[in-house]
């Protein structure tokens, strides 16, 4: 059985992600795209990570998956809310600082700049980190084994694989200067990794 305040969680989360992506979306698909890396692999990924919200909707129309089900605790229940606002605060930043140089896959965009600014200033992949924040922020919120996890595990297995393609796209592109980049930064952790 699904609590309700777990499911208004999952449903605000929902919400808040597309109020804070559909403007940048809406503004950068209408750029030309000059170099595209968007495989079949890269396809898949993002496939796979659409489970993190099909076993949701699954979880709270059906039974299918109640033998998953465990008593939600309000300790994990505040800490997830606390890491899906900060999920959708990066978002957001990451969404603003990154402006029309933004694809929901690999690609390069007509006057494709590099960011270095804002949330790019420490990290390179700070959109990467906000949605693996959102990720933790659904498993802890929806207290079933199977729809809780449903976001994070996809999406982290999408970002071992994309990272390293993205960066040396991004050598190609942008040479010395995104060398220069590499050597100030970390990819994930402010100061860590
Ligand atoms: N990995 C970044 C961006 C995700 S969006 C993050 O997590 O914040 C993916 C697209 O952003 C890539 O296709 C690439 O074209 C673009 N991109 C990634 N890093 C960038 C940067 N520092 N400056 C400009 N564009 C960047």
């Amino acid at each position: 059985m699904s609590p309700w305040y777990a499911k208004l969680v999952f449903f605000l989360g929902v919400i808040g992600m597309a109020i804070v992506r559909a403007p940048h979306i809406k503004r950068s698909t209408a750029i030309k795209v000059v170099k595209s890396r968007n495989d079949i692999l890269d396809k898949a990924l993002v496939a796979f990570v659409s489970l993190g919200l099909v076993l949701p909707l699954v979880w709270m129309t059906t039974s299918a998956i109640a033998i998953a089900d465990y008593a939600l605790r309000p300790i994990p229940f505040a800490v997830g809310i606390f890491f899906f606002a900060c999920g959708l605060w990066v978002l957001h930043r990451s969404h603003v600082d990154l402006g029309t140089n933004w694809s929901n896959t690999l690609e390069l965009r007509e006057g494709h700049q590099l960011v270095v600014q804002g949330v790019y200033r420490r990290i390179r992949h700070p959109m990467y980190v906000a949605l693996l924040l959102y990720g933790l922020g659904q498993s802890l919120t929806l207290p079933n084994f199977i729809a809780g996890p449903s976001f994070f595990v996809p999406f982290a297995i999408l970002v071992a694989f994309r990272m390293r393609r993205e960066e040396r796209m991004m050598l190609e592109k942008f040479g010395a200067e995104y060398e220069f980049y590499v050597s100030r930064t970390k990819r994930l952790v402010p100061g860590v990794w």
